[in-house]
């Protein structure tokens, strides 16, 4: 059974994390939000010496749901810029070995601060991942691998500003398909890979997105994360692509917390301003009875709660080494969907309030919809839980 009542050590490290993301993210948010692309070093310095103190290198549990949904409260975009193995993390987390894990991620708490990146999209190649034209050839014992990878989230800090990494993928046999695909780890300063272009952004413009180019860049054979062995493992997948859907696993839940937090931020400053101006929401009363600013106010927290309910269902069973795919895919389609109906309706509910710069509720709903875009797009989510409700395969269900 799941229990999802917080425990004494759960309810700590959320008022911790509230602590922080009031007193040190909310406070600057606005500015990193007009300021794109220009770098939060003091807030940086400050989240560095937080983690180096508290040791673990990756955390992929209940507590680390409840923090990412805290600190995006205070502000998704900066979370972005927090230092650490990120995505890229994730994806070593969800199919590396133990001595990758350990190679890659043990020294994420030395020296200075690293962020970590994943790179799959490309110009071509979106929410159809097996469209990768990014290719990865053996040469000798090493991989050589050339492609330009586009939206890659932390790309910059990873490869340029710290010793981070990229998690790429690319396909060792394109006419093998989806079996052909693989994920690479490729370590800052790793001659042949570039960082260019930077994106300019609707949201969360405090978080560097870059494009990538793999131009003859050559990474040890140990490098490559699960088998380099190109072969079917049944009729609908392929042993390269399960990867890719084991990394999603993983990082699906986390995207859906930071959904959570943008929401919520949302949420409680309509519910605060009300509160001020003397509204009350009667809770309990039969739904004809309510008011339309009632009936919205409810409808956005029984939004948010559900998304909640599913996000940590599927960090549990992550945390619990359990499968995990169709509660990651549901909470990330539920938690982009409803960030995105929440901060939309509040604005609407603050009216010119809302819609001012005088508070961050338009910065919100700015940031909110990424959360509906990246790691696979409220479309395709649904469409892996409709496969996975139906026992459809791929090609049965396009
Ligand atoms: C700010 C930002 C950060 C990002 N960070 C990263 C990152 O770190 N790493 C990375 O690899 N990528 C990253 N991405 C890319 C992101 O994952 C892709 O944009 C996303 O997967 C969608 O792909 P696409 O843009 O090619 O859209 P497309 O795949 O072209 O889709 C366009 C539209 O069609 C819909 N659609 C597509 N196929 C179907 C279908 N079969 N059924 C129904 N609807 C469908 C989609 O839902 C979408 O609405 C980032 C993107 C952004 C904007």
């Amino acid at each position: 059974m799941i229990d999802f009542e917080l425990t004494p050590e759960q309810k700590e490290a959320v008022e911790t994390a509230h602590k922080v993301a009031e007193e040190i993210f909310r406070p600057i948010s606005r500015y990193y939000d007009e300021h794109e692309h220009e770098s939060p070093k003091e807030l940086i310095d400050k989240l560095w010496e937080k983690r180096r103190e508290g040791g673990s290198f990756v955390g992929l549990d209940t507590i680390a749901a409840l923090r990412t949904e805290e600190i995006c409260w205070g502000d998704a975009g900066l979370y972005l810029c927090a230092p650490s193995p990120g995505l890229g993390g994730a994806a070593i987390f969800a199919t590396g070995t133990p001595e990758q894990m350990q190679r890659f991620l043990g020294n994420y708490n030395e020296g200075g601060p690293k962020w970590g990146a994943m790179a799959m999209t490309e110009t071509g190649c979106g929410s159809d991942t097996s469209a990768i034209t990014a290719t990865a050839v053996l040469d000798g014992n090493e991989w050589v691998i050339n492609g330009e990878k586009i939206f890659v989230t932390c790309g910059k800090r990873a490869m340029e500003d710290s010793e981070g990494l990229v998690v790429v993928w690319a396909t060792v046999d394109k006419s093998a398909g989806r079996a052909g695909m693989k994920s690479f780890v490729v370590p800052a300063g790793t001659p042949g890979a570039r960082v260019e272009k930077m994106e300019k952004k609707l949201g969360i413009r405090a978080s560097d997105t870059v494009t990538i180019v793999f131009d003859n860049c050559r990474i040890p054979f140990e490098n490559i994360l699960g088998s380099p062995e190109v072969r079917k493992i049944d009729k609908t997948g392929t042993a390269g692509f399960k990867k890719a859907m084991a990394t999603f696993d993983a990082t699906r839940p986390i995207i859906a917390a930071q959904a959570l937090g943008v929401g919520r931020a949302a949420l409680d400053f309509v519910k605060e301003t009300l509160e001020k101006e003397g509204i009350k929401i009667r809770y309990g009363l039969p739904r004809y009875k309510l008011t339309a600013l009632e009936r919205d106010v409810m409808d956005m927290e029984a939004n948010y709660k559900a998304a909640k309910l599913l996000t940590l269902r599927a960090f549990s069973l992550m945390s619990q080494m359990l499968p995990n795919s169709l509660e990651a895919s549901m909470a990330k389609a539920k938690a982009g969907l409803a960030v995105t109906k929440i901060t939309q309706k509040a604005v609407e509910i603050m009216g010119p309030l809302g819609y001012s710069r005088k508070c961050l509720l338009e910065k919100w709903m700015r940031d909110a919809k990424i959360n509906d875009i990246f790691e696979g797009t409220g479309q395709i989510n649904m469409l892996v839980v409709a496969r996975r409700v139906l026992d459809f395969s791929r090609e049965q269900l396009k």
